[in-house]
């Protein structure tokens, strides 16, 4: 019911009359840069050997680099319907992928609409198209770019990196033809490196593999994916550099969610809570504003809506729950070590004409909380309980408690949380999948 209320508040905020269209002179285009599936530590500045990212790494220590960001959810739709409305999964409704947002959300680009921001969204995986994700009408455009080959032919509709630049910047150039117009935010997904991995031959030598071994293991072309991206990202980039002054672009990287590579057993993203899927890249660049700096205490993907209002000089409104980080750039606020995070996995993409309430209850698998170190995780299908230490024991080999022990009270009034608002989910839009759509969400690995 509170959720509810909360939801209400929102709508009659929106309603409300919109400032003054802002002035080009004092607000900056922002560019987000989401690369789908890319664990922090692959990329060199979160510690990798291969030279997997070097123009990414470059824009990274420009800025504010997040050491220790993870995602609230490690899958496609709930994690970027998440860094879009500040809100965890189970509050925005998209909790699997095939699951549509709550309607009338509040949302970071709603509220840079209202301050005058021109907004654009590129995105290229099948789970955000519009009538699985119901997110185009947060933006003045929404492009979903799915018309080339890629996969070898596997699946014919994803974008490559190179399409989406195509897409994206043919209408930033529009936006900004002419001399100073209205603010530009533009948002681009790229899709490499998500599985199934494609062998980039052109970046093998980058990353240190040997072009003549025939025998390149699915971790190599992941890596080569990411080269890949980087490389791409790197020319999308110039192109907004030589349309619009450095200082007058602030530019987000970050990534919905890590992979798995076969710790614990696991290769994928979704189904679990280890830190190779929750851990991602996440850095904010914006020269002359925001200084070069590596924040080490917890931050979540979440955290960018309000940061990025609070950047722009905007009031931070109350319905988004990330943190706001820019009190911290400006050193108005110190670095929040003791926060505690919480997270949930769920069941990759709904069927075709499944029970709306019953996917959503069937989908939790499990969920977990971060505080100082120790990460507890409840998996709710068994009841398998688990706690690690980050610090002694970062690749959660051992856990510290016997796996039947009762949950902490703190993570079962997260779990109750969670639970309620699948309770609460009547007023959902009821997922909708045509056969063409759970041919793609196959291929990407998210249907049994
Ligand atoms: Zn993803």
């Amino acid at each position: 019911m509170l959720s509810k209320l909360r939801h209400l508040l929102c709508l009659v905020v929106l309603l409300l009359p919109a400032p003054a269209v802002a002035d080009r002179d004092q607000q900056p285009h922002i560019l987000v840069i989401s690369v789908d599936t890319l664990r922090a530590d692959r990329m060199g500045s979160y510690g990798y050997s291969r030279k997997t990212s070097p123009h990414i790494d470059d824009l990274l220590v420009r800025g504010a680099r997040f050491a220790d960001a993870r995602t609230v959810e490690p899958l496609t739709a709930p994690a970027l319907a998440s860094m879009l409305t500040s809100l965890p999964p189970h509050e925005h409704g998209s909790t699997r992928n095939g699951l549509r947002v709550r309607p009338e959300l509040p949302s970071l680009p709603k509220v840079l609409r209202r301050h005058g921001y021109e907004t654009g969204a590129f995105v290229g995986s099948w789970t955000l198209r519009e009538k699985l994700w119901a997110m185009a009408d947060h933006f003045d455009h929404f492009e979903e770019v799915l018309n080339k080959a890629r996969w070898l032919g596997m699946v014919k509709r994803e974008a490559t990196a190179e399409d989406l630049n195509e897409a994206a910047l043919d209408w930033f150039s529009e936006q900004i033809e002419g001399g100073p117009s209205r603010p530009v935010f533009l948002w681009v997904h790229y899709v490499e490196p998500h599985a199934p991995y494609v062998l980039q031959r052109d970046f093998m030598n980058q990353i240190g593999a040997s072009p003549d071994d025939n025998t390149y293991s699915d971790s190599n072309k992941y890596d080569s994916e990411i080269a890949y991206v980087d490389f791409q990202i790197s020319k999308l980039l110039k192109a907004v550099g030589d349309q619009a002054p450095k200082e007058d672009t602030l530019v987000v990287f970050v990534s919905d969610h890590g992979e798995s590579l076969g710790e614990h057993g696991y290769w994928g993203h979704g189904r679990h809570l280890y830190e190779p899927t929750l851990h991602i890249p996440m850095g904010i660049t914006w020269p002359g504003h925001v200084e070069p700096r590596v924040v080490e205490a917890p931050a979540l993907i979440i955290d960018l809506a309000p940061t990025l209002v609070g950047l722009l000089g905007i009031e931070v409104p109350d319905f988004f729950q990330g943190m706001d980080w820019s009190k911290v750039f400006v050193g108005a606020a110190r670095e929040p070590h003791e926060r505690v995070t919480l997270y949930q996995a769920h069941r990759g993409s709904v069927g075709a004409k499944e029970d709306q309430t019953r996917v959503r209850e069937k989908g939790l698998l499990e969920v977990a909380r971060l505080e100082d170190g120790k990460k507890e995780i409840l998996r709710v299908t068994n009841g398998r309980r688990r706690v690690f230490d980050l610090v002694s024991d970062p690749a959660e080999m051992e856990s510290l408690v016997l796996e039947q022990t009762e949950v902490s009270a703190d993570l079962q009034i997260w779990l109750d949380r969670v639970m309620a608002a699948v309770i609460l989910a009547d007023d959902l839009p009821p997922p909708s999948l045509s056969d063409e759509d759970m041919e793609a969400l196959r291929a990407l690995g998210y249907l049994e």
